[in-house]
């Protein structure tokens, strides 16, 4: 059984609607390590929808986290901004509403563009429209017990000026700075690294990541969550989480889903330099979305994911293989508003080459190798290209890239034995136009073998009358693409 099947059964015991937390903080570019979050909580809500039940995934952005540090990609000046809430950060860009926006707009393209319907929340507009309001209270009532558990939990003792809420500094505008002195039913007094004393209402501060979990997973009705390793670590936040939730707000801890780390093999644009990560938008443009959801939905949560966008080809037939044979990886990962087109992507790799990416071409090309393009799958037809295009010109080992060449080309740039153009004359008064690519590449063996030529010698010389090369696509596909009668006419003028 698929591992999102089994999680969305043990799901659908404890109820039948669930609510699926996910949780990224955009205070860089969001990657594809983020990704497995997102993807992993969207196989679950998709089996537990295929069962009958109801799921949501919510996406809490945690737009109120604090600036941890000015990170490689900021400029001087945000040296300043260091411990400011995200969401009130300028935009790096200046045309996003704030830091925090300006991470996240993207990735939400993204997610919409690999199909993850998500009801997004904004932890700052949360604290600022008071939907954490009793939380806080009930936290700063119950601070002793809540630092007994974090001390039991990590084995850490807890500050004396710990408190599990954390105000905005009025004067410097920083988060993590402030110790809590009392607190009211209206909010607390406290007093800033930066001399400034002040009154905070309980909307204009946050709860501290431990005691902030727990305190949505009531407000917001979390029965599931997946959690990276470092979460779920012993005596990590999900552990305190539990116990806070239990001990203090009286919710149940959602089921957690735990899983590993992605890590991106080192190939061109997407080799990261230090602390360069490359975000999930450019991924999104460069790999066809399903073969992103593929690569993550194929794999058990728990095992590490190592991917190489260069082997991308082979992880698309394979997802093109699985899908033909009803694999429930690959069905969970077909983007369902998407009109799936069944043209092979290794196909169109070869054929917009070929057609020099020109659609018309391309569709007579298709029409030739027997595929057929119904009006209503043009459109998926056109973006398959496209990923096949940029697939090439970013990730594609060279042996895969080719141009046809015109015949005076040919002629300037290789020369032919007599024993070559005695194969390609012959070989060429054997085709004929409605030849299938295994009959071409049968063709090329018996041709070869009736003249007593090694038949890698043979097709070097088909490549070589075409491509100028050595090397190409394989064979039969490739002249099936071009067509009999063009392969003809240009070997017999060899
Ligand atoms: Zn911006
Ligand atoms: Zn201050």
């Amino acid at each position: 059984m698929h591992w999102a099947d089994k999680i969305a059964e043990d799901l659908l015991k404890i109820s039948d609607k669930h609510r699926i937390a996910t949780g990224i903080t955009p205070s860089g570019h969001i990657h594809l390590g983020n990704l497995r979050e997102m993807l992993t909580a969207d196989a679950v809500r998709r089996a537990i929808e295929d069962r009958g039940g109801k799921a949501k995934i919510v996406y809490i952005a945690d737009t109120f986290d604090p600036l941890r540090r000015r990170y490689p990609f900021l400029p001087e000046e945000y040296e300043k901004y260091v411990g400011m809430p995200l969401s009130e950060i300028p935009c790096p860009c200046k045309g996003h509403e704030s830091y925090a926006e300006h991470f996240l707009e993207p990735f939400l393209e993204s997610l919409d563009i690999l199909g993850i319907d998500v009801e997004v929340k904004r932890a700052d507009k949360m604290y600022k429209a008071g939907e954490y309001e009793e939380a806080i209270k009930i936290a700063l009532a119950n601070r002793d017990k809540i630092a007994n558990i974090l001390e039991e939990v990590t084995g850490k003792k807890c500050d004396e000026k710990w408190s599990p809420f954390m105000p905005i500094c009025e004067n410097c505008g920083r988060i993590n700075s402030t110790v809590v002195l009392d607190f009211d039913d209206k909010g607390v007094h406290y007093v800033c690294e930066c001399g400034y004393e002040g009154y905070s209402d309980y909307r204009s501060g946050k709860l501290g990541w431990r005691v902030d979990w727990p305190a949505r997973w009531g407000i917001l009705k979390i029965t599931c969550e997946p959690m990276g390793k470092d979460h779920a670590a012993a005596g990590g936040s999900y552990d305190t989480g539990k116990r806070i939730a239990r001990e203090v707000f009286g919710v149940e801890p959602p089921y957690p889903i735990v899983y590993e780390w992605i890590h991106l093999k080192g190939v061109g644009p997407m080799k990261g330099s230090k602390g360069i990560v490359v975000p999930v938008r450019e991924m999104v443009d460069i790999l066809p979305p399903e073969a992103v959801r593929y690569i993550i939905i194929r794999t058990r949560p728990e095992r590490h994911i190592d991917f190489d966008p260069a082997s991308l080809l082979d992880l698309i037939d394979e997802f093109e293989e699985a899908l033909a044979k009803g694999d429930r990886s690959a069905e969970l990962s077909l983007i369902r508003k998407i009109k799936h087109v069944e043209v092979p992507f290794r196909h169109l790799v070869v054929v917009g080459q070929i057609a020099e990416w020109n659609l018309d071409k391309v569709l007579e090309i298709l029409k030739r190798t027997r595929y057929s393009v119904s009006e209503e799958q043009l459109p998926e037809l056109i973006r398959k290209l496209e990923y096949a295009k940029r697939w090439l010109e970013k990730f594609a080992p060279e042996k895969m890239k080719f141009e046809i060449l015109s015949l005076e080309e040919v002629k300037n740039k290789v020369e032919f034995s007599d024993e070559e153009i005695k194969f390609l004359k012959e070989f060429a008064s054997k085709l004929k136009d409605d030849m299938r690519a295994e009959e071409l590449h049968g063709l090329v063996y018996e041709t070869a073998k009736n003249l007593g030529i090694k038949p890698a010698k043979a097709f070097r010389a088909i490549y070589k009358a075409i491509l100028g090369k050595n090397y190409g696509p394989r064979a039969g596909y490739f002249m099936e693409s071009l067509g009999a009668d063009w392969v003809r006419e240009r070997l017999l003028k060899i």
